[in-house]
């Protein structure tokens, strides 16, 4: 059996059978190939994140004075976890709203590692923000405990 994967000019995958398959093993594949077009997606978006903005910038919230990150772009303050609405897509500034985002809790589902959810005071917008090497652990697990309701 041998089965090939071929990602078309739709950044889409096909699966090309070199052998008849059963609708079950069609379904199994399906499923399959959907999971790997989510990581080709997600490794698509890593690329994009090298455009990433990463500066010193002093906290709004506690006043801390933030030192940039150094590996990817800084979002967050370490020493209370508040962040701003600056962005649209991870890094990129883009967003005009720019409201404090209250840390309202963590996301350990995610594969990157867990993430910082964030509800915007201004707009009320849920943002989710990966948390960083530094950032105070206590905090952390004391925002993991919070349930989450979004
Ligand atoms: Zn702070
Ligand atoms: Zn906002």
């Amino acid at each position: 059996m041998n089965i090939q994967l071929e990602i078309g000019t739709q950044r889409r995958l096909s699966i090309i059978y070199d052998f008849s398959p059963t609708k079950a093993q069609k379904n199994i594949y399906d499923v399959a190939v959907a999971t790997l077009f989510k990581l080709e997606k997600e490794r698509f978006m890593e690329e994009k994140r090298f455009t990433k903005i990463d500066e010193e910038f002093l906290c709004d919230n506690c006043g801390n004075k933030v030192e940039k990150l150094g590996y990817t772009s800084r979002d967050h303050c370490p020493k209370c976890l508040y962040s701003k609405h600056v962005d649209i897509n991870p890094g990129d500034r883009a967003e005009s709203c720019h409201g404090l985002l209250e840390p309202i809790g963590v996301d350990l589902q995610n594969k990157k590692g867990y993430m910082i959810v964030y509800r915007c005071q201004k707009c009320g917008a849920i943002r989710k923000n990966v948390s960083a090497r530094d950032d105070d652990m206590k905090k952390i697990i004391k925002l993991s405990a919070n349930p989450l309701s979004y």
